[in-house]
């Protein structure tokens, strides 16, 4: 899988970082597209990207706030002028469904697609057979919650030197094996794959926070993530503002890497009052607690 952020801004767009939104890319389980936030002008940034709109097959919000929603209808009626027929669902907090049917109706505009709209609660969303979706619930100014996206652990790949040691010619039965199941090959003999994989290959755990300030469930939708994006709105000096206004500092975010355990850490939604040349220092606030920390810029692409 690999996450493109299309906007890295908090609050307000500036030159450099467009308002929030990130994109995770299926590849490996299927041609698909799940999109994280839509500020206003994501579909400019992608614009500048390989992301087919038509292929995005679910949207997660976080929360109400304009720097998160403000881009979504005009992206949701691009998706219908293309003519995509291809199903749409759309999560997120209680309001979500007023808020687009509102501003979808008023515009007259029409879907050429299935759009469903979910209006969520903390608690696992779904499990597709490749992925669970949990939401969690956050602390911010009005209702938020953040993602966590967990792979299955895929079956380890057969033993061929244990199957040629035992004389199992290839056959019909190898994908039967590679699922883990029983088969009787022709000679009559009756074997358990289970018996023929090797060691499991762990699912990838990407969280996905919204804005919050530091949280109880915090740690438990990072824990042992591969991958953790999360704000850091201001520096450490601002931390009291920070957490006033519902957000995080470098340092709190920094230490909820560590204590969940993460492998690496995206630190995002960053103000606007910082330019390039402040990036740097950020980035030492969160690297003295956190080493593995990297801050995001629009169009960032990470393999996970
Ligand atoms: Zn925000
Ligand atoms: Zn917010």
């Amino acid at each position: 899988m690999q996450l493109t952020f299309l906007g890295t801004s908090a609050g307000v767009p500036t030159k450099r970082r467009n308002v929030t939104s990130m994109v995770l890319n299926l590849a490996g389980i299927r041609k698909a597209y799940w999109m994280f936030d839509c500020g206003e002008a994501t579909q400019h940034r992608i614009l500048d990207t390989p992301i087919k709109t038509p292929k995005i097959e679910k949207i997660f919000i976080t929360h109400l706030h304009g720097d998160h929603i403000f881009g979504l209808p005009g992206l949701l009626c691009s998706r219908s002028m293309g003519g995509s027929t291809d199903p749409l669902t759309v999560y997120g907090p209680k309001g979500l469904k007023n808020y687009l049917e509102t501003v979808l109706a008023l515009s007259a505009s029409y879907m050429t697609y299935p759009l469903e709209i979910i209006e969520i609660e903390a608690g696992q969303l779904f499990d597709d057979g490749d992925l669970i979706v949990s939401a969690y619930p956050l602390t911010h100014r009005v209702e938020c919650f953040g993602y966590r996206i967990q792979q299955h652990d895929k079956p380890g790949p057969l033993d061929a030197q244990k199957l040629a040691a035992e004389n199992i010619p290839r056959g019909p039965w190898m994908q039967a094996l590679k699922q883990g199941k029983s088969v009787t090959l022709t000679d009559g003999r009756t074997i358990d794959g289970r018996d023929y994989l090797g060691a499991p290959q762990a699912g990838k755990i990407l969280a996905i926070f919204g804005d919050t300030q530091p949280t109880g469930e915090a740690i438990h939708l990072a824990a042992d993530a591969d991958v953790m994006i999360h704000e850091t709105t201001l520096e450490t000096a601002m931390e009291e503002k920070a957490n006033h206004n519902g957000h995080s500092s470098t340092r709190q975010a920094a230490e909820l890497a560590r204590d969940a355990g993460v492998k690496r850490f995206i630190a995002t939604h960053i103000s606007g009052r910082y330019g390039p040349e402040d990036i740097g220092r950020l980035l030492v606030e969160c690297q003295a607690i956190f080493p593995a920390t990297e801050i995001a810029e629009d169009f960032l692409t990470i393999d996970i």
